[in-house]
């Protein structure tokens, strides 16, 4: 209430319209450390969006406690359409994870539209004597009760998947989580943790250049391009049903005037066909939605239909943080 009466008022200040919109620079806020994959597909995005919306696009990164921080925000922030958030599945994730959240998921926020899907990749320290999957299985078997496996906190992409991980090989691994997979990466890259689970968008210069051991992609079906087609999935090395795929999306604070989630709803359509964010999508191993749910209404019913999905695997799970 008190926020649509702050969005009423500040459109009466701009003389009762928004056609000015956006006069100053927009903060897009992350929820998870800069380097890391929602980074890497914000910044991106930012570069495809500044034309077609007319404004410098900065990002915010508010890492911790698997994206909810970042959320609480934006949230809580004016619905001027100054602050608007990229998330990923943690959106859909985190009400079944968190016992007490900041913000109601479905009521907080206006849906501007989903922009992408990544597949993950499971992946090692460069020590790791490991070489392909039936030599991880043999060394996980070897080091069970000692193997370190990172994450970027509850209700990331990098802990669903981990959780599948250890539930689909029955072999129990320490998490260490982090802010983002951003940091994480430097630390598997130094040795200190022994796996992670990571968005293609982070990991595949990585393999490409030899600085990690990659064992599976979590898509259905092999992967295009030079340096991930080589990757089996993870179905073909014996984990049936091991399919994840990490979607990322645009929100803006509840009660945003509708002519200004126009203006960005109409500018992320022109910016998912930006040439250059397109082939910067492809080589990363990102797919670019291209379906309704580019739209804000399908975008929404989305979320609501993968908080169901996610809420059913994560109780079962029995994974929860306060
Ligand atoms: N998307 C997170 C990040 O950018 C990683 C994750 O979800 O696992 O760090």
């Amino acid at each position: 209430m008190k926020k649509l009466l702050l969005s009423c008022l500040a459109g009466l200040a701009a003389g009762g319209a928004w056609a000015e919109y956006p006069e100053k620079p927009i903060n897009l806020v992350v929820p998870f450390s800069a380097g890391g994959p929602t980074d890497k597909v914000a910044r991106d995005l930012a570069e495809a969006l500044r034309k077609p919306l007319g404004a410098t696009i900065v990002i915010e990164n508010i890492g911790g406690a698997g994206g909810t921080l970042g959320a609480t925000k934006v949230a809580r922030a004016a619905p001027d359409g100054y602050t608007l958030l990229l998330h990923h599945i943690g959106m859909a994730t985190s009400p079944a994870l968190y016992r007490t959240m900041q913000y109601k998921t479905l009521e907080d926020f206006e849906y501007l539209g989903l922009i992408n899907e990544v597949p993950m990749t499971l992946i090692g320290k460069p020590t790791l004597p490991a070489n392909n999957y039936a030599e991880l299985v043999k060394w996980m078997d070897a080091n069970k009760g000692k193997i370190n496996l990172a994450n970027a906190g509850l209700g990331a992409a990098s802990h669903l998947c981990g959780l599948l991980f250890q539930s689909t090989t029955k072999i129990e691994m320490t998490t260490v989580p982090y802010k983002g997979t951003g940091p994480a990466m430097t630390d598997l890259l130094g040795g200190q943790v022994d796996l992670m689970c990571d968005q293609t968008t982070n990991t595949t210069q990585q393999i490409d250049t030899g600085k990690v051991k990659a064992y599976a992609v979590t898509s259905a079906k092999r992967l295009a391009g030079p340096v991930l087609s080589k990757l089996p999935t993870m179905e073909e090395v014996g984990l049936k049903g091991f399919t994840v795929a990490i979607w990322h999306g645009v929100y803006a604070p509840k009660g945003t005037p509708k002519a200004v989630q126009d203006k960005i709803a109409a500018a992320l359509k022109v910016a998912l066909k930006d040439p250059d964010f397109v082939k910067r999508e492809e080589a990363l191993g990102a797919v670019i939605v291209t379906d309704k749910r580019i739209n804000g209404p399908e975008h929404k019913k989305f979320v609501e239909a993968e908080m169901i999905k996610w809420s059913a695997v994560i109780k079962a799970a029995g994974q929860y943080a306060d």
